[in-house]
């Protein structure tokens, strides 16, 4: 491997020691302590999962949690009385709902009721318009922790291309919206997308967030580029044993580390960062909220 490893665990330990510094002096001088409401509602188990290790880490910077499980067969009206009831509690400053919810559920409306000056997860229809025009917002867990990583390694990323490969709204689209607010060329690329191997050719920085295991091989990969790679795909692993399974990335990590300057690796990259960025996120709602100053290196 020729590629220097860019440590997203190591990264995220970091910001979350920064955010626990900023919240130890809220309370000193403040008296305030930020609070996290997270609401999931059914039984859907790798979003237990998500919930309880946010949870911890939410505690472990000194923040308040607050978990909110919801039957699965919740109807919206409730749904929607609990947001509302959030919205108005003073000691909430962060709500994430976790997704994806049921089915009966409409998404959109739920994430739109959301007090945006609250919305964490930066997909309120407000914060969205924000991120869109270049304004002060509320940023994407996942896109802000690709950001913060590619400053760290690059300093200024002025000039650069990218190629964000993915057009989701939680990904692909705000990734975009960041990279060209620190002034890079930005394509985006897509199932459509026509010759998809010159595309990424031509990138200084490749962000791949598709959903498909190992897809983007090292033969793609300009030499010295930076690779983001956002993908998390389970895939079956009989070396460890019958029925075992390993993460991968959306990216090839052993063709792709020979020519890449700089690589995040699957599991250990952008993972870590997506909670990290949430405990920034509230921390900077927190601050908001009450007109003091944003946490320097957390916000975009
Ligand atoms: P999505 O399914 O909403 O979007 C996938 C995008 O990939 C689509 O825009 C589609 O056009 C594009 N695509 C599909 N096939 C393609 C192809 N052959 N060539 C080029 N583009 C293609 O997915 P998402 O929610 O944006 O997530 C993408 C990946 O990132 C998933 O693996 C997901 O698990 C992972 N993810 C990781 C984190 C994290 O914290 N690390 C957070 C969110 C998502």
């Amino acid at each position: 491997m020729t590629a220097t490893l860019i440590d997203g665990k190591a990264f995220a330990a970091s910001v979350r020691e920064k955010v626990a510094v900023h919240v130890a002096r809220l309370k000193d001088e403040h008296g305030i302590t930020p609070g996290l409401a997270v609401v999931l509602v059914g039984e859907d188990p790798a979003s237990q999962v998500y919930v309880r290790s946010k949870g911890k880490m939410t505690n472990e910077v000194g923040m308040n949690s607050y978990e909110h499980k919801l039957a699965a067969d919740t109807s919206e009206s409730d749904l929607l009385d609990l947001i509302a009831k959030l919205n108005a509690d003073s000691n909430v400053n962060g709500i994430l709902v976790q997704l994806p919810l049921p089915d009966h559920l409409n998404e959109d409306l739920v994430i739109n009721a959301i007090d945006p000056a609250k919305d964490v997860d930066g997909f309120h229809i407000s914060n969205v318009g924000l991120l869109g025009t270049g304004q002060k917002a509320m940023v994407p867990c996942t896109p802000l922790g690709c950001l913060m990583m590619l400053r760290e390694h690059h300093g200024s990323l002025s000039g650069l291309n990218a190629v964000v490969i993915g057009r989701s709204n939680i990904v692909g689209k705000p990734m975009a919206n960041l990279l060209l607010g620190d002034s890079c060329t930005v394509t985006i690329a897509h199932s459509r997308t026509k010759d998809l191997p010159d595309v990424v050719r031509s990138a200084d920085i490749v962000v791949a967030a598709v959903g498909r295991p190992e897809m983007v091989p090292g033969s793609w990969i300009k030499e010295g580029a930076t690779v983001i790679d956002v993908g998390i795909n389970r895939v079956p692993a009989p070396e460890k044993g019958e029925g075992k399974t390993r993460l991968v990335g959306d990216v090839d990590f052993a063709s792709a580390a020979e020519v890449a300057g700089a690589i995040t690796p699957v599991p250990g990259g952008v993972g870590p960062m997506t909670i990290a960025c949430l405990l920034a996120n509230t921390l900077t709602a927190t601050c908001r909220a009450h007109d003091l100053a944003e946490p320097e290196g957390l916000t975009a």
